[in-house]
């Protein structure tokens, strides 16, 4: 019987990992291989405080596993699939069950798609959510990034280093993303703004990959094809949350319900932390931050039920 499962492996789960292994519950974090998180999936990080010069995302992660580690955190792959049980509580993975007093729900969230056929055919050929990932593939080609967010505006000005020509393709005239983050892009010689324009399809075929896209015209339906070599998806998230929806409380997206002011859930003994829960902040520092809170909240629940 564990103390402690915590379900995640990015800053969330990695700091509930730190702060319940020093108070000495022998955490358990379990993450899934299949898919990189998001820290996992960027360079730079400018803004986690404590870092002057500024921190790799990977850099982040491997630093916070080795410090959970080095307290006696424990770690497993292992998808969990459901949970039963009122507390305790049983996670079944594909392989094992796994028994535990509390869990810490940190999975974060995944990126959106469009949801169009072509999308989902070509995509891998030519259609990918990671610059970083990627990028490389198109040196000396032109990309579109749709988009306008900050994280649209990161990767764009982060694919200009492979790219000959970055296109912004953003359904408004105005972009969401903070003023420096879109000044960078605007201001790139090698990004050009497509406004008031949404992918209505991707041309191509899984042997040639992606060869162009059809734009269409936000403000009058207008079409337009354009001749483009690949597509890099960032127009938002889904929370990562489908297996917990019979443990615990959602809303219409499918972000779990929390307390206020707190990280408990609909159901005693199970916390969250992170982007499956918050859509209003979504960075690591806040996700670390509601980590530390998931921790002292997990610790108090066991100290209640042991007194
Ligand atoms: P976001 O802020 O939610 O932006 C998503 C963008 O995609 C929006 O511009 C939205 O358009 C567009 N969009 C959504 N659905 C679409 C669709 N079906 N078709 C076309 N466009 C669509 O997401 P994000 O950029 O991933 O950022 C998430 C959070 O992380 C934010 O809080 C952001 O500040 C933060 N972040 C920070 C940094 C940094 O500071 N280094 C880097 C990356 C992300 P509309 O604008 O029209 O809604």
């Amino acid at each position: 019987m564990e103390n402690v499962v915590i379900i995640g492996h990015g800053p969330a789960g990695l700091t509930s990992a730190i702060y319940t292994a020093r108070a000495g519950l022998a955490p358990l974090v379990l993450s899934s291989s299949a898919e990189l998180g998001q820290l996992d999936q960027t360079t730079d990080v400018e803004n986690f405080p404590g870092f002057p010069e500024g921190i790799l995302g990977p850099d982040i992660i491997v630093n916070m596993h080795k410090q959970a580690e080095r307290f006696g955190a424990k770690f497993q792959t292992a998808h969990v699939e459901k949970i039963t049980g009122e507390g305790p509580f049983v996670l079944h993975t594909a392989s094992s069950q796994i028994e535990t007093r509390t869990i810490i729900l940190a999975t974060g969230a995944k990126p959106r798609r469009l949801g169009i056929e072509s999308e989902s055919r070509l995509w891998g050929h030519g259609v990918t959510a990671c610059a970083v990932c990627d990028g490389f593939f198109y040196r000396n080609r032109e990309v579109i990034v749709i988009g306008g967010g900050d994280s649209a505006c990161e990767e764009a000005t982060y694919l200009t280093k492979f790219a000959s020509r970055v296109y912004l393709v953003h359904r408004r005239d105005q972009l969401r993303a903070s003023k420096i983050m879109a000044e960078r892009a605007m201001n790139h010689p090698k990004v050009e703004m497509v406004w008031n324009s949404e992918v209505a399809e991707i041309l191509g075929n899984s042997e040639d990959g992606v060869v162009g896209v059809v734009l269409r015209d936000t403000t009058n339906g207008s079409t337009r094809e354009m001749k483009i070599d690949g597509v890099f998806l960032s127009i938002g998230h889904i929370p990562n949350t489908e297996p917990f929806k019979d443990l615990v409380d959602r809303d219409s997206e499918g972000y779990i319900i929390l307390e206020e002011g707190s990280t408990k859930t609909s159901r005693p003994g199970v916390f969250a932390a992170g982007d499956l829960h918050d859509k209003h902040y979504r960075q690591a520092i806040t996700a670390a931050g509601f980590g530390c809170m998931a921790a002292l909240d997990a610790e108090r629940f066991l100290a209640s039920q042991a007194g």
